[in-house]
């Protein structure tokens, strides 16, 4: 299903491909969270579709019935286990799109999160993109255009999926999830609707509790119990901490704490550090600055 934000985007796609003028390599750009694999599966099913009815899959044709039991025989993805997607990975992708088109008239490979393709599966990617043959869509996802080779850019068209604006996502939530989030929260997850779901999901934490758990840091042992029960979430406590900092009142104290939650935003991402001991730094600033 396509979300409410991103109707424009597939309604103008979705008219293209009507007309037979979609180009071969659309990429669909966007943050993390925003839903960027969602509109490539719901563009994908479209393609495969026989017969769309107004921007969607008609949902009753053989092709439609296959995608939904998961075994379109048009359908390929590049996939892998690991953090970066290697040569052999998008070798076995692009394979899967020799010879013509099972079901459908057209063939479709998903490849999201593309900025993680290393140089050289980037470059064994270039030459389908560059020789497309006829009915053949690569779909592909990534972060930022910036984190790709400008020779796979060039070959690629460009959409940038927008982000909802907050009172819409609010509005969302409410309607299509039972999820009642203030505006504050949402800001919190940077208006991504896939990270305000996650964090009402099971085991998912939310900005209200982290909030919630600040207000009750009144001595050095607590900051401790924080910090230890929240390191695996760092990098969302440091980005709440940055949205608490910005709505607590403007005071050299909090703009301190926000400067660091930058700073220390850098040093958790290197590899063995020790992310307790991070937070704990932070933490005992808050308890601080509260007391
Ligand atoms: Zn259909």
């Amino acid at each position: 299903m396509t979300l409410p934000w991103h109707k424009s985007t597939m309604a103008q796609l979705s008219s293209r491909l009507h007309h037979q003028s979609l180009h071969h390599a659309p990429l669909l750009l966007g943050p993390e969270g925003l839903g960027k694999q969602e509109f490539a599966e719901a563009l994908c099913d479209l393609i495969l579709c026989h017969s769309p009815i107004s921007n969607q899959p008609c949902g009753v044709c053989q092709s439609c019935q296959l995608l939904q039991a998961g075994t379109h025989p048009d359908k390929h993805r590049i996939t892998t286990e690991n953090l970066s997607i290697g040569v052999d990975s998008i070798r076995e992708g692009i394979d899967k799109l020799q010879g013509s088109a099972q079901l459908s008239q057209n063939k479709v490979l998903l490849l999201t999160g593309a900025q993680r393709m290393t140089t050289s599966a980037a470059n064994a990617l270039l030459k389908t993109l560059e020789e497309p043959t006829n009915n053949t869509y690569i779909l592909m996802t990534a972060t930022s255009a910036h984190s790709l080779l400008p020779t796979v850019l060039s070959r690629c068209e460009k959409h940038t999926l927008a982000s909802p604006n907050p009172q819409t996502l609010q509005n969302w939530l409410r309607d299509e999830h039972q999820i009642q989030m203030t505006l504050e929260e949402i800001s919190a997850y940077r208006s991504l609707p896939k990270l305000c779901l996650n964090a009402y999901s099971e085991g998912g934490v939310t900005y209200a509790q982290f909030v919630e758990a600040l207000h009750n840091l009144n001595s050095p042992s607590s900051v401790h119990n924080m910090a230890q029960k929240w390191e695996v979430h760092i990098q969302d406590c440091l980005i709440w901490l940055q949205q608490w900092c910005r709505q607590a009142a403007a005071s050299n104290q909090y703009n301190e704490i926000y400067d660091l939650s930058i700073h220390l935003m850098k040093e958790a991402q290197h590899p063995g550090v020790n992310k307790s001991m991070l937070l704990y730094k932070i933490l005992n600033r808050v308890r601080e600055a509260l007391s």
